[in-house]
């Protein structure tokens, strides 16, 4: 078999303004699967974009790749499907990134009457069809032609999870995520926020660092000019909310993985979720608060 390589080659400049002026954020190896290599995440001294420099080839991300098989938080999930509920209620909805589909599953709770359709790379969204999580399974990058002319601006919503920081070229996603939208539909995004002092803090034991599988960490305001210029209104942006209250927690977890001294992480990983969420009522208040949400409409 052909070698292909890992690596692109490093770039010397953003992939969001274009700017030369970077700086290292970051060097941390896989912490999470502990497979070999380390990695790197610079940021932009100009529009401070942070980005995986140099970035994984498609041939990396898969070496990588993680079936996420973490716990769900249906609360969460639909806390955040309750997002929606002040907008008229959407009779087709489309999730990107579903995965197993554990978000459409809960918001059908709240969206009785909405169709919940899914896009995923892996077949585990065909599976969540099947087992009647999704109406319909598209399986495939939404970008993709093949995938993205059949969705062509079909949906009242197009929501993106913590999709946008695994994807090579986000701002492709943006536009394939509009096209997918009916005008006047509505884009729910939710993204870790590079800006949260827990990035600076914790350092690579910072959860949504999650190298090498994060390729892009976008900030809010970034993504925000970026829809206006095209052609979205904003319609809401929300730190607060979107907080997951899990920092400490997963810190001592990865702390506790690396270091191969499971004992110590018993005895600190429950007080170290018990402060998460001790914390969080304060925290997502300030600038602590470890992502955002964003809901734009569709001009
Ligand atoms: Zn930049």
């Amino acid at each position: 078999m052909p070698y292909r390589p890992v690596h692109e080659p490093r770039r010397d400049d953003c992939p969001w303004c274009g700017s030369k002026r970077l700086r290292t954020r970051l060097r941390a190896p896989d912490l999470r699967l502990r497979r070999p290599g380390l990695f790197a995440l610079d940021e932009c001294r100009d529009c401070a974009h942070v980005f995986q420099n140099p970035r994984l080839t498609s041939e990396g991300l898969e070496l990588y790749a993680a079936e996420e098989n973490r716990p769900v938080d249906r609360g969460r999930l639909l806390a955040t499907a309750r997002t929606m509920l002040r907008f008229p209620e959407p009779e087709s909805w489309l999730d990107v990134g579903t995965g197993d589909a554990p978000f459409p599953a809960a918001a059908r709770e709240l969206f009785a009457y909405t169709a919940f359709d899914g896009v995923d790379p892996t077949r585990r969204a065909e599976r969540a069809r099947v087992a009647g999580r999704l109406d319909e399974a598209h399986v495939g990058q939404l970008t993709e032609p093949q995938v993205l002319s059949r969705l062509r601006g079909r949906y009242d919503v197009v929501s993106m999870l913590h999709h946008l920081e695994h994807t090579r070229d986000p701002r492709r996603e943006l536009a394939a995520a509009l096209t997918a939208l009916r005008p006047g539909g509505h884009l729910l995004l939710e993204l870790p926020d590079p800006a949260s002092a827990f990035a600076r803090v914790l350092g690579k034991w910072w959860h949504s660092y999650d190298q090498p599988r994060h390729l892009h960490l976008i900030t809010l305001a970034n993504l925000r000019s970026e829809l206006e210029a095209r052609g979205c209104e904003i319609v809401l942006t929300d730190r607060r909310a979107a907080h997951a209250p899990l920092d400490l927690a997963a810190a001592v977890s990865l702390y506790a993985d690396r270091t191969r001294v499971p004992r110590a992480a018993g005895s600190l990983s429950a007080p170290a979720a018990a402060l998460d969420h001790l914390l969080a009522p304060v925290l997502r208040r300030t600038r602590f608060s470890n992502a955002y949400r964003i809901v734009a409409r569709r001009g």
